[in-house]
């Protein structure tokens, strides 16, 4: 731990779990560099401050009630965020601002998830610096530059296509990578991403939850596109010197002690994330080819994340007899344990860049079902730049899941790609040590915040 410094750092997450986690984990980092830290939260889906004992917190009344705050549209609920926190988190820096001078350390400035679109504008007009935290991969935020050149070449795609025309300019990438839009209301994509440039160029620079070794392409595009300073200081998890929870929900634990049961890289770990929903028949699919894998399986199903309450008890009896021993369910896991388990021999995942990276970090190969958003960009590097893990091809249906599970899990493919995993996985754990290209950016934005007083 560096000695404490006389300088505050605001830090403001998106409430969405992911996004929470990233800036909770660059909180604790940027702690330990020695700076106080200030969590500005929304109500919605506020963190525990008793999670975080060393932070300050201050919430600021969004005004989202539990009808506005559902998850099933999730880019009316970003937009819904941006409109409502833009005046109460401006009142709340503004209080901050003025009350500076007692026995606080002064604010040295502002690091925003870079999902809010007004925070640098606020922070401008209140003279206080602002950077922001993009808690996504560099890939993603190339194409997210681009978007306006795959818009008029038509590589968009409308919602439900799944087209696998190849996007020539930015290969691998597949037309269904791209994030779709609504042919309703097209404009809400194209505005969420025109604000996520603009927001970053606003910016006195962007702390990418990335590291060089990984996306180190992609990077020199972004700095020489963008004009900003990157620091690229990932995988953040890897970085904390302390690990206390983040999450929103009460991690089921028990699931620990079953994976202790289970022979080593044996178990197929399922989870996709904290937003993603699926209906009743896809859930039973997934729960068929589980049981046809005649794999061990942890699987992760949250309550919201199906609609029938009554699921699983109304399963066929072939899952059921699965779960008497050789597969569990709990409602949310530790994950980040649950990968590090020597017992995980493969994640199918959503594709997040969060399970993506915290699956890099543990050398865990993946089988990749990507939602929405940036996921289809995330599971494509996963597959195709970086090899190390493969998509759930053919649709959800039990004997694609079965086969693809083994392929992971038994197949000699399923070897070779653990091999390069784990090679990826020591660039990771290299990346964050002393000297290390994450270590070296992380002293870089260090010396960058101090550069503003
Ligand atoms: N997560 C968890 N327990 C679970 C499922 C997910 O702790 O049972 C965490 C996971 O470790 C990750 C985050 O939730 O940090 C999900 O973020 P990601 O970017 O992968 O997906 P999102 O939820 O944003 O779609």
């Amino acid at each position: 731990m560096n000695p404490r410094i006389n300088h505050r750092l605001i830090l403001f997450p998106h409430p969405f779990q992911g996004h929470m986690n990233s800036t909770l984990q660059l909180g604790r980092i940027l702690y330990a560099r020695g700076f106080s830290i200030t969590i500005v939260h929304t109500n919605f889906n506020a963190p525990d401050p008793t999670s975080h004992p060393h932070f300050a917190f201050r919430s600021i009344a969004d005004g989202i009630d539990q009808s506005e705050a559902s998850t099933s549209d999730i880019r009316g609920l970003l937009a819904l965020l941006n409109v409502r926190c833009a005046v109460p988190f401006e009142e709340c820096l503004q209080e901050m601002v003025s009350s500076q001078g007692g026995d606080a350390a002064p604010i040295a400035c502002l690091i925003s998830d870079s999902m809010f679109s007004f925070t640098c504008g606020v922070a401008e007009r209140l003279k206080v610096r602002a950077l922001v935290l993009r808690t996504g991969g560099a890939a993603f935020l190339y194409v997210a530059t681009i978007f306006p050149v795959l818009k008029e070449k038509g590589y968009v795609p409308v919602l439900g296509s799944r087209s696998e025309e190849a996007v020539k300019e930015f290969p691998p990438l597949l037309v269904k990578d791209i994030p779709a839009v609504d042919p309703q209301k097209p404009e809400v994509m194209f505005r969420i991403l025109d604000n996520l440039i603009e927001v970053i160029k606003n910016s006195f620079g962007v702390i990418i939850n990335t590291f060089e070794e990984l996306e180190h392409t992609d990077l020199a595009s972004l700095r020489e596109v963008l004009s900003v300073p990157f620091f690229p200081i990932g995988p953040s998890h890897k970085c904390c010197v302390t690990s206390s929870s983040s999450s929103l929900l009460v991690e089921d634990r028990s699931c620990i002690s079953w994976l202790d049961e289970q022979p080593p890289k044996s178990v197929i770990y399922v989870s996709f994330g904290s937003l993603a929903a699926m209906s009743e028949a896809e859930i039973l699919e997934i729960a068929l080819g589980l049981a046809d894998s005649k794999q061990p399986f942890l699987w992760v199903v949250r309550p919201e994340s199906v609609r029938d309450p009554e699921w699983p008890q109304k399963s066929p009896s072939c899952f059921l007899e699965a779960l008497e021993g050789r597969g569990k369910m709990v409602k949310w896991a530790p994950q980040k344990e649950v990968l590090a388990h020597p017992a995980v021999g493969a994640f199918w995942t959503h594709s997040g860049w969060n399970s993506t990276l915290e699956s890099i970090s543990e050398g865990v190969p993946m089988l990749c079902m990507p939602c929405f958003a940036d996921q289809g960009v995330n599971a494509r590097y996963v597959s195709d730049v970086w090899r190390i893990g493969v998509h759930l091809n053919g649709g959800l249906e039990r004997e694609n899941i079965a086969r693809a599970i083994k392929r992971l899990l038994v197949e000699r493919e399923g070897e070779e790609i653990r091999e390069r995993a784990l090679v990826l996985k020591e660039e990771a754990s290299v990346c964050v040590g002393q000297g290390g290209s994450s270590y070296r950016a992380l002293d870089a934005l260090v010396s960058h915040i101090l550069s503003f007083k």
